[in-house]
């Protein structure tokens, strides 16, 4: 994706009147919240966004994610790479209780400042999007934790060759907690 990052902020009262449009990267240094979940210091984040107004008045930001990054594999805890889109389709709300009113196809996205902060948007729709739980295959959790299946065997290998990775992780968290 070329370009830049996309603003800090556009001024609510202008974007959906002027139908603003844009897009960009996100760097992971403007999505704090994200970043704490993720299993690496770097991410690739790109966003379009464009902001209008409906015929009932609603102020709507359209748009899509697109994300590539690691995070920890929930059986090994390895970092793995994973990558997802997802379409944004956001109504702007002063107040949440206003959001039972909205179509199904809209999100709500309450905010009351004149600025519409650009990188919380974002941040919300990525932590809202993310998968909720990421897996190696059984193969790959091998590797990570260093068990040879029995087919590559030399003599120098190591003994955990019968056991399975799980009893190889349960052996290595009992370890830990040794410590
Ligand atoms: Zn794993």
């Amino acid at each position: 994706m070329s370009g830049g990052q996309i603003p800090a902020y556009v001024d609510a009262r202008k974007a959906f009147v002027q139908e603003t449009e844009l897009q960009g990267a996100v760097d992971l240094e403007r999505l704090p919240r994200f970043a704490a979940t993720l299993a690496s210091d770097e991410a690739d984040v790109a966003v379009s966004l464009r902001f209008a107004k409906a015929d009932n008045g609603q102020r709507t930001i359209s748009g899509h994610l697109r994300v590539a990054t690691e995070v920890s594999c929930q059986r090994c805890l390895e970092p793995m790479p994973v990558a997802w889109e997802d379409d944004i389709a956001l109504v702007l709300l002063e107040d949440e209780s206003l959001a039972t009113r909205l179509e199904p196809e809209w999100d709500p996205w309450v905010w009351t400042e004149p600025k519409l902060m650009l990188a919380e948007l974002v941040e919300e729709q990525l932590l809202l999007s993310m998968p909720v739980v990421s897996y190696h295959t059984d193969q790959e959790c091998a590797d990570k934790l260093g068990y040879v299946p029995a087919a590559d065997t030399g003599s120098e290998a190591p003994k955990a060759q019968k056991e399975s990775p799980f009893a190889v992780l349960k052996a290595l968290k009992k370890n830990d907690s040794n410590d």
